[in-house]
């Protein structure tokens, strides 16, 4: 939905200049088809997170499939739709393991198994996004299975912005269940914020690293924060000078044909360059892959409260 408020706080002056150019941005859900949420069934939720995306006429967005979903008539047609939609589909493994704490073949094995379960789909994509961006440990298995897919012509879904949008989901869920009132407008400007501030750490990163802005990949869930808020998102991030594009434009930068060396991925593709250009990870760190953070500033924001305060 729209927050007024964001639109509002422009200002008349602000809303009828260009903003400045910052670059370029796709967007990514993982996890699909992700169970009921505080908000919406995963039907409800397919229907408004398409709606969302067209009102702002959105570039198309990729889902990351986790196949087990499709077990269910639910789960395939929720994918179904998403793909019909015009958006891309890709893969996230069937059962979503941790590579280093999976065997490489039996790894190997959940890749094969989830692209077999997504041939038939319209979109389709030869990206593969690593569960947890877990690319592995020892470099023997990883290499075992970068290996594998080269040899199957998948390609890494890396991200470029890393964030745990999937927290916040589960701080609104546990305030739902716990029958404490939640302020939608607050909680949706928290959850932009967070993001944006994401991107801004993760743009600063690649400057440093690389010397530009490269095409960005935001991770996000296919979640009911999405759903509810990639409209009010879409909009914050073009207001700051962000242009969306579809994940074909973003995985043809040349970011794409880097393996990174070093094995700190989990925080997705310019993380892990940032640490190969020598910034000292301990540094790489921001409210949004900060948990305690992420609670702090929701408590702040006033997003969560009991009926009796
Ligand atoms: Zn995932």
């Amino acid at each position: 939905m729209f927050g007024l408020a964001l639109m509002a706080g422009l200002g008349p002056i602000a809303a009828a200049q260009e903003p400045t150019p910052r670059g370029r941005i796709a967007l990514s859900f993982d996890d699909a088809p992700r169970g009921p949420g505080p908000l919406y069934s995963g039907t409800e939720r397919a229907e408004v997170l398409l709606a969302s995306l067209r009102a702002v006429n959105a570039p198309p967005v990729v889902f990351f499939v986790k196949t087990e979903g499709l077990d269910t008539e639910e789960g395939r047609s929720r994918i179904r739709a998403y793909a019909d939609a015009g958006h891309l589909i890709a893969n996230h493994t069937n059962s979503h393991p941790w590579l280093s704490r999976t065997d490489a073949d039996a790894y190997i094995a959940e890749i094969d198994l989830a692209e077999t379960r997504l041939d038939g789909l319209p979109n389709r994509r030869p990206w593969f996004r690593f569960p947890y961006l877990d690319q592995g440990t020892p470099l023997e298995k990883r290499d075992a299975v970068r290996a594998a897919l080269t040899e199957r012509g998948l390609r890494n879904g890396y991200v470029t912005v890393d964030d745990y949008d999937w927290y916040i989901e589960s701080l609104w869920q546990a305030a739902v269940r716990s029958g404490r009132q939640v302020d939608q407008a607050a909680l949706g400007a928290a959850y932009v914020e967070i993001i944006l501030g994401a991107v801004d750490f993760y743009d600063a990163q690649a400057l440093t690293a690389l010397g530009r802005s490269p095409a960005h990949v935001i991770l996000l869930h296919e979640n009911d924060l999405a759903a509810e808020f990639i409209d009010e998102l879409i909009v914050a991030l073009r207001a700051a000078g962000w242009t969306l594009i579809s994940p074909d434009e973003a995985y043809a930068d040349s970011i794409a044909a880097i393996e990174p060396e070093t094995l700190m991925t989990r925080q997705g593709q310019v993380g892990a360059l940032a640490v190969q250009a020598g910034i000292e990870p301990a540094t790489l760190t921001h409210r949004a892959i900060e948990e305690a953070q992420i609670e702090a500033f929701l408590e702040e924001r006033h997003v969560f409260s009991s009926p009796d305060h």
